[in-house]
């Protein structure tokens, strides 16, 4: 059975939500589909915080902030491969999206700092808690209380076209039912290629073999459907990527576990890497070991300089033993030679001299117990590229022209964050220019 409304949105993530409610602002119906049975996205699993420079909270601490250095910061952490009238738009209404949020019933009071950044100007909620669930669950309110439909496990499998405009969009449900939603406009919200290990693979073959951080959602189908009906893409082999991602879960560890100490051992109990090269060098050392995963060792003393550790061990990411040999036995590993890798390292740490791999920082020896590991292995984290779109959020095709009727935002889109996306500036992405694609689908 088809159905008609003005507005059709396809994702539910952080962009899809606030373009919605722009939307509907604005006086249209609308209905969001999302695929999986879950409102969010990836948006879900965001915990850093909301870049944003001017804002009130800044203000209420005393932080003085420019989005013109929120410009500058982007582009530099871009490599200035950045799209610069993008950038200009997100880091110039990044402070309105803010207030919006607060508007909207949002906590976003706590004010921390994250790579690339010149600032203090990532928001959060009070105590640093994570900001993506909280944020998802004020938009989904939002949108509900104003009569915004979401389907649940409803996919968008292609976008309708007549006469040269976009007219809706074919979905199939669950149960196998397939219908078409007709709209005089059509939102693509349907987030990155993070979760879509053989699309990230073709484009970038060093990513072979690489997990994933990403939900099971972000598999690339938005892009895949607007290229299909002659949209263009930018900056796609341009992928985000990080060493050390538990396996079994996609969670993140911090960069600052290996910082503060610890080591990278593979299962015959030999570190193999220094820590602390960059992103790739890391990465693909860690493939290339049996098992395609290795172990961030470490002892007492760098748990307990480094709160994130709590967090983990409560997650149940940890093995523990009270001894190296004990924690090697836990791991599967000989005990002897973990032991003997542990005790040359700590050596090391008091020449200040790593023979092995040349480590720079050996900030403390690992002699403390108890002694923990938890297996890591490189993911895709974020993809910057993807649709090509203007500056009021229209999907443009591979001549540059608009396609008329279809508009999209968020990590679907490409060419806003370059070669490398900072930390906080995802969310700041979705809600900006997430707005725009709404109000403009319901100006048009
Ligand atoms: P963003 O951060 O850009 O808002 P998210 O990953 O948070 O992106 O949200 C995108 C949402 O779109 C996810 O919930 C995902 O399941 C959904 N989605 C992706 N492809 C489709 C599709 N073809 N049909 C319906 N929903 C989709």
């Amino acid at each position: 059975q088809d159905v008609t409304t003005d507005v059709v949105i396809i994702g539910s993530g952080g962009a899809g939500l606030a373009a919605a409610i722009e939307a509907r602002d604005a006086g249209k119906e609308v209905i969001v589909v999302e695929m999986m049975n879950v409102v969010g996205g990836n948006t879900l699993r965001a915990t850093g915080g909301l870049n944003a420079a001017g804002t009130s909270v800044q203000k209420a601490l005393g932080i003085e902030d420019s989005a013109e250095l929120h410009f500058e910061d982007t582009m530099k952490g871009g490599y200035y491969k950045n799209n610069e009238e993008l950038v200009r738009i997100l880091t110039s209404q990044a402070a309105d999206g803010v207030e919006w949020l607060i508007s909207l019933g949002a906590d976003l009071s706590n004010v921390g700092r994250m790579g690339g950044s010149s600032q203090d100007r990532t928001h959060r909620p009070t105590g640093g808690a994570p900001v993506g669930p909280h944020i998802i669950q004020v938009l989904r309110e939002n949108a509900q209380a104003k009569g915004i439909e979401i389907r649940l496990e409803t996919k968008a499998t292609e976008i309708l076209v007549k006469d040269n405009k976009v007219v809706g969009i074919k979905v199939e449900e669950k149960d196998g039912k397939v219908y078409n939603i007709k709209a005089d406009a059509v939102i693509i919200a349907t987030g990155g290629f993070g979760a879509n290990l053989e699309l990230f693979a073709q484009l970038n073959p060093n990513l072979d073999g690489f997990g994933t951080t990403n939900h099971a959602g972000a598999n690339g189908s938005g892009i895949l459907m607007a290229q299909a009906i002659g949209a263009a893409v930018i900056d796609m082999e341009e992928i985000q990527t990080h060493p050390t991602v538990v396996p079994s879960n996609g969670y993140m560890i911090t960069e600052a576990v290996r910082g503060n100490g610890a080591i990278l051992i593979n299962r015959n109990g030999e570190r193999f890497v220094n820590e602390l090269e960059t992103r790739d060098v890391v990465s693909s050392a860690i493939l290339a070991q049996e098992g395609k995963t290795a172990f961030l060792v470490f002892d007492n003393t760098v748990k307990e300089s480094l709160s994130a550790i709590e967090n983990y061990i409560r997650m149940g990411l940890t093995v523990e033993g009270n001894t190296i040999e004990e924690l090697a036995a836990n791991l599967g590993i000989d005990p002897a030679a973990l032991s003997s890798t542990v005790e040359k390292y700590n050596e090391f740490v008091l020449t200040g001299v790593d023979e092995d791999f040349s480590r720079g920082d050996m900030p403390r020896a690992l002699k403390e117990g108890s002694f923990y590991a938890i297996e890591v292995g490189p993911a895709v984290h974020h993809t910057m590229g993807g649709l090509l779109i203007n500056s009021q959020a229209q999907v443009l095709d591979t001549e540059g022209k608009v396609i008329p009727g279809l508009y999209a935002a968020g990590e679907v889109t490409g060419g806003i964050h370059g070669a490398n996306r900072l930390g906080g500036n995802a969310l700041t992405d979705l809600i900006v220019f997430g707005r725009i694609a709404g109000k403009s689908a319901g100006n048009q």
